[in-house]
């Protein structure tokens, strides 16, 4: 077949020329990562569309200066063989360089398209290009290629035929040099139309440019001593006007053209991005604001988990009522009783009570994913070092503390990131101050309970930050009795701020509500049914005169969960609880979650009426804010969960340490109860 076009491939040095002339033509030049490897040009075919195509691997050139042989060959193949098209291999990942090659090939007037490879490398390195805009900046098509692995080479070739097809062809820019060059090229050109055959306009305005940078072969080609001498009276008096070589100032104004060009399409590079994201930081880590903006957003985070939790929530909670009155309309009481009440007290009102909070669950994680994904998260650290080291301690610390807000279990783990023993042992004991996940449905069903609608969000925020800051008072304790030491320097990461993806976030989001609602059906399940039992045997004999309240009460006192609670009630008594909540603090020892599923276990057992009403409704009769503000209080402090204790005996390796913190804990928990409860009962009866 007869070859119709031939297309030239030129570009830098390393810019990837041999590696796409490969992919296109299918031979196997030699590819090599040093400049000059393809010394002449090298030709190859191939079909494409039914059309033949012959290319030209052009040696790797910067400029079109005739200073070098590989410049002169790639010139002379351009001018004299007239390709079709050149396709002009751009390294992407280094821009603005292999551009200057560009503003050169279009002063020859020469159809020229651009590939931009090592699209891959450039991307890697953060970088974002309006690729429209930038094409119709250059008046080139461009397109996007990565060499080695041999992506967009068809689309390229689609690109390249279609080029050549148009009848239109784009029109590159004219890169204006200045008023004072453009004068200057003005006279030349007057002078070399007088002087010689050429007549074309862009090539008298090229060759007046070359004349001007002293190109040695067109000063040879011209050959003409007058021109010869304007030409240098032009040069010096340029340089006598801007004081600098008109060579200089050309090259100048066509990287100030690629300049140009480049920033009005780059849309993100790593400068850009750190750039960005040092501004947001200049407001974030404030030295004032920054604390009053975390705070801020934390609230934020708990008035969202509020205030669009509640609907679901209430609609979950009618659910399982529901599910629960239907069961027990069917479902005879002759048949099984004690099967039928284990199912509707004891799983659905445990485990329902616990799966209803999956909104506000799948609410928290979502935010907190927000932070996290944004880049704030890593810089609460920051944040907090600042106040940290003010009572002794350092940022880095608050990095698992963090992930606390989650679950601390990931989050003593987390503590291997600290280098001093001291700070581990330190941070791993005060972990279970940060609220984690679990205890959200305790802080979401009592302050629902007792509190009214305005007085929710703040009341929840309090709890985390006084979580926050007892953990720091308690850090601060801790190194300067028993862990007493310096603590290690260290650099704290910032990493630039970026958009959260949504599939990210989704996924952050329904890992952990997943893990929620499974350990619902499988840890709160198993102890929401020996807790029933525990609430529901041995039965006794009851008067069946007096009132069904009462008979229930009895019944309930001398259940196992009864006794033991009643043999705990004088040391719980001062901080306001009964033993139906000490029951519940109990198994809250398995699981926080358990706390919830427990009390509502505990208000119906047993209970006659077929609809029930909300445990909230129950809880609000049963107990003051006051009670309930302790209840908080105390499951805040106290008793870290089983797996917690387990997580610091493994990660401190220390038996003494994770009873230590269990004991600790649970005392300063009762410590400060008790204050409040005191305290408090003075001022509210
Ligand atoms: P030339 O000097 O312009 O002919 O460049 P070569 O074709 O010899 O390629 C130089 C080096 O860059 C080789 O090691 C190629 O494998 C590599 N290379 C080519 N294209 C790409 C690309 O798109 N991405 C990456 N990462 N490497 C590439
Ligand atoms: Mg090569």
């Amino acid at each position: 077949m007869k070859t119709q076009y031939t297309i030239a491939i030129a570009g830098n040095p390393n810019s990837g020329k041999t590696t796409l002339f490969n992919n296109i033509t299918g031979s196997h030049q030699h590819v090599g990562n040093y400049p000059g490897v393809t010394v002449d040009k090298k030709e190859g075919r191939c079909e494409h569309k039914d059309t033949a195509l012959k290319f030209v691997d052009l040696p790797g050139t910067y400029s079109l200066t005739a200073y070098s042989i590989d410049e002169v060959v790639t010139r002379n193949f351009i001018l004299n063989d007239k390709p079709d098209l050149i396709i002009d291999v751009i390294d992407t990942s280094n821009l603005e360089r292999n551009l200057y090659l560009y503003t050169q090939l279009i002063e020859l007037e020469v159809p020229v398209m651009l590939a931009f490879n090592m699209a891959d490398v450039a991307k890697a390195r953060g970088l974002k290009l309006d690729m429209k805009l930038l094409s119709s900046l250059l008046g080139a098509p461009i397109i996007e290629t990565v060499g080695n692995k041999n992506k967009g080479t068809q689309a390229l070739l689609d690109a390249a035929l279609k080029f050549i097809k148009s009848t239109e062809k784009s029109s590159p820019p004219d890169i204006l040099l200045g008023r004072y060059i453009e004068e200057s090229i003005a006279v030349i050109i007057c002078r070399l139309k007088k002087h010689t055959a050429i007549t074309n306009e862009r090539k008298l305005r090229w060759t007046a440019i070359k004349l001007l940078e002293d190109d040695k072969e067109i000063v040879e080609k011209i050959d003409n001593q007058s021109i010869y001498e304007f030409v240098q009276a032009q040069q010096k008096s340029i340089e006598f006007m801007l004081g600098d070589s008109a060579e200089m100032l050309i090259a100048d104004h066509r990287y100030g053209f690629i300049s140009g060009a480049y920033h009005e399409t780059v849309r993100a590079t790593i400068e850009t991005r750190h750039t960005n994201s040092d501004r947001i930081d200049e407001i974030v880590l404030h030295r004032v604001w920054g604390v009053p903006i975390f705070l801020g957003l934390m609230y934020l985070l708990f008035w969202l988990t509020f205030t669009v939790g509640t609907p679901p929530m209430e609609w979950l909670d009618a659910l399982f009522s529901w599910i629960g009155n239907s069961i027990s309309h069917t479902w005879s009481p002759d048949f099984m009783p004690a099967m039928r009440d284990l199912v509707i007290n004891g799983v659905i009102k445990g485990v329902g009570g616990v799966l209803v909070f999956v909104p506000n669950i799948i609410l928290l994680f979502l935010a907190i994913a927000m932070l996290e994904d944004s880049g704030y998260m890593a810089r609460t650290a920051f944040i907090m070092d600042n106040l940290m080291h003010k009572i002794g301690l350092h940022g880095k610390s608050f990095i698992p503390l963090l992930t606390g807000f989650g679950c601390t279990v990931p989050a003593i783990m987390a503590t291997r990131t600290l280098e001093s023993r001291r700070d581990r042992l330190t941070t791993m004991f005060i972990l279970p101050l940060i609220s984690c996940g679990a205890r959200l449905p305790i802080y979401t069903l009592i302050i629902a309970a007792f509190f009214p609608p305005v007085w929710r969000a703040p009341i929840l925020w309090g709890i985390y930050l006084s979580g926050i800051l007892l953990a720091i008072l308690l850090a601060k304790l801790l190194r300067k009795s028993l862990l007493k030491g310096d603590s290690v320097p260290f650099v704290m990461e910032l990493p630039p701020y970026r958009r959260p993806t949504l599939k990210g976030l989704f996924l952050h989001t329904w890992e952990k509500a997943w893990l929620y609602i499974k350990k619902a059906g499988t840890v709160i399940l198993g102890v929401s049914i020996i807790l029933w039992a525990l609430t529901t045997y041995p039965k006794t004999e009851v008067d069946h005169t007096l009132p069904v309240e009462q008979q229930r009460a009895i019944q309930l006192s001398n259940t196992f969960a009864g006794r033991v609670g009643r043999a705990m009630e004088p040391a719980i008594k001062p901080l306001g609880f009964d033993w139906k909540i000490g029951t519940a603090m109990i198994g809250a020892f398995a699981a926080k979650e358990v706390f919830v599923a427990q009390l509502g276990i505990v208000y119906s057992v047993g209970e006659s009426d077929e609809n029930s009403i909300p445990l909230r409704e129950k809880l609000a009769k049963a107990y003051s804010p006051l009670v309930a503000i302790c209840i908080m209080v105390f499951m805040l402090i106290a008793t870290p969960c089983m797996a917690t204790i387990a997580a610091t005996r493994h990660e401190s390796g220390s038996w003494g340490w994770a009873l230590f913190q269990l004991g600790g804990l649970t005392a300063l928990a009762y410590v400060i109860t008790l204050i409040i409860y005191q305290v408090g009962s003075l001022f509210v009866t």
